[in-house]
């Protein structure tokens, strides 16, 4: 049974490559019929944000991600926080110190940090506890049997600590890049429990993995580096033989090439977070693409294309298509360079494609917070579908939708009077008169009116349509004109005209 998690640790907002992740491990789950589990790696205290975790659950289901197992709503492997989980990990480490595998270490930070001082060199900068080091530290590979047992017992806080063979290669198989090896004399020990019991991520994710029932790990790049730890941890304990495949995703870069982080979208004035997200300890407050205006369905678009492609020249892919094309020998193994312009236009693809009504709500509470009320939902859903293939973000609405709802705040007059004369003014004070008059105020009945009269003044159509244009909308853009004047309606309309002729 395929098995896939998605395992955040809940120290803030939800970074586009986050949830790219989450995207990759939902397509291969979901594409072969498997369960995706949403799992909460709380067990570092001092990163553990308030307010994350309901941030990740609310932005997966906001793409439509949602998790069949996870805190949220339970399941047969819970509790799905790594917190909750707490006594279950000590066996594990115990077992390993029984073996001959881990060793308690009681070095006080000063102790280390001493050691980091003391052994620094030109060639190891930042000397690691492990081999080399470990015998000339405080831990039970070092200390007597008695000295051991007498620190325990007098409660001396300790760690666990991996202890990584000397010159052993471990290789495992990586479902994107393949065989990939490591010399193990060069990972360092790293702790599995912290002196206050908690297990580090290392050991939580493995022992998490294998009591979950894991079957493939997706993960970013940047844990690469921690997988000869893992891959360890999966022979001791378990054998190697549940060991979910792993696979390290690309990292995801900003426009210059480097890693992209909170300082491109500060830079280039581009959202990196899913939705809106202000850090409850500094109150620094980070845009979300949700409301910058993207649609869940063009966010996982864009990110199931950063390092995936199906093949074809196919860029516009709803969920299915991706769940049916997802496939992971096309994931590249280099990093993806985001393009926020390219994304723009995989919302504007999104806009056009999907009806007004699924996300009028969110452009009727953007209008309202610019202060203008919408009344006639249905007038509303009119005029989202005239104005949509000029929207690139839906707050994009408001410029090219506003003049529908109220009197434009300015009108480019400058546009219109180089061409202007007194025929033009003739014409359009007569417009007036006939539009009153109207009994039917329909589009066609505008145009009609408006082209016979032009003809009765020798004016061709074509030089009048900007003159009113402007005088409807304030500039030169928006839909057709007599789609906006039917919809503003008749007292609008002449009053805009009027206003202009003065
Ligand atoms: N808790 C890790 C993180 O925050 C998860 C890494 C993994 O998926 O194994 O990214």
């Amino acid at each position: 049974k395929v098995r896939v998690r998605f395992a955040p640790s809940p120290t803030g907002g939800l970074h586009l490559g986050g949830v790219r992740t989450v995207l990759f491990n939902y397509l291969f789950a979901k594409k072969q019929g498997g369960e995706f589990i949403l799992r909460i790696e709380d067990t570092d205290q001092t990163r553990f944000v308030a307010g994350a975790e309901e941030y990740i659950t609310e932005t997966l289901r906001w793409c439509g991600l949602e998790a069949d197992e996870g805190p949220h709503k339970g399941g047969a492997y819970g509790p799905y926080r790594q917190s909750e989980r707490k006594p279950m990990y000590r066996e594990y480490a115990e077992k390993l110190i029984a073996a001959g595998q881990a060793y308690y270490a009681f070095d006080t930070p000063e102790e280390l940090e001493k050691m980091r001082g003391q052994y620094k060199t030109a060639e190891n900068p930042s000397p690691q506890y492990g081999h080399g080091l470990r015998d000339k530290m405080r831990n039970s590979l070092s200390l007597s049997a008695e000295e051991v047992n007498r620190l325990i017992g007098e409660g001396v806080p300790y760690v666990v600590r991996i202890k990584m063979p000397e010159g052993e290669t471990v290789t495992f198989n990586d479902m994107i890049r393949g065989d990939v090896s490591f010399n193990t004399s060069l990972v360092d020990d790293k702790v599995l429990l912290k002196a206050d019991g908690m297990p580090t991520y290392h050991l939580a994710v493995v022992v998490d993995d294998y009591l979950m029932k894991i079957s493939h790990a997706f993960r970013g790049e940047e844990w690469l580096s921690s997988a000869p730890v893992h891959v360890l941890l999966w022979q001791y304990l378990f054998g190697l033989e549940n060991m979910p495949q792993w696979a390290h995703l690309p990292l995801i870069l900003g426009p210059d090439g480097a890693k992209l982080s909170k300082r491109h979208g500060n830079k280039y004035g581009f959202p990196i977070f899913a939705m809106n997200w202000t850090d409850p300890r500094t109150n620094d407050f980070t845009e979300g693409f949700r409301e910058r205006g993207f649609l869940p369905q063009a966010f996982v678009n864009v990110l199931a294309l950063l390092g995936w492609n199906d093949g074809t020249d196919q860029e516009v892919f709803t969920m299915e298509e991706l769940i049916e094309r997802f496939d992971l020998s096309r994931v590249n193994h280099s990093g993806a360079i985001f393009d926020f312009e390219k994304a723009k236009w995989f919302n504007q693809e999104w806009i056009k494609r999907l009806p007004a009504a699924s996300w009028q709500p969110e452009v009727k509470a953007l209008f309202e917070k610019a202060g203008i009320t919408i009344a006639d939902e249905a007038q509303f859903t009119r005029v989202l579908e005239l104005v949509k293939d000029r929207c690139a973000l839906l707050s994009d609405f408001i410029p090219q939708a506003d003049f529908f709802f109220r009197t434009p705040a300015t009108v480019d007059v400058a546009a219109i009077k180089p061409k202007w004369n007194d025929q033009k003014q003739q014409f359009f004070a007569e417009l007036i008169r006939q539009y009153e008059l109207l009994q039917q105020w329909n589009h066609d009945e505008l145009e009609k009116e408006f082209k016979e009269m032009a003809a009765a003044h020798q004016l061709k159509p074509g030089d009048l349509m900007l003159p009113l244009r402007i005088m409807l909308v304030g500039g030169k853009f928006g839909p057709g004109v007599f789609d906006i004047a039917a919809i503003i309606g008749k007292e609008a309309t002449i009053q805009r005209i009027k206003h202009t002729l003065q």
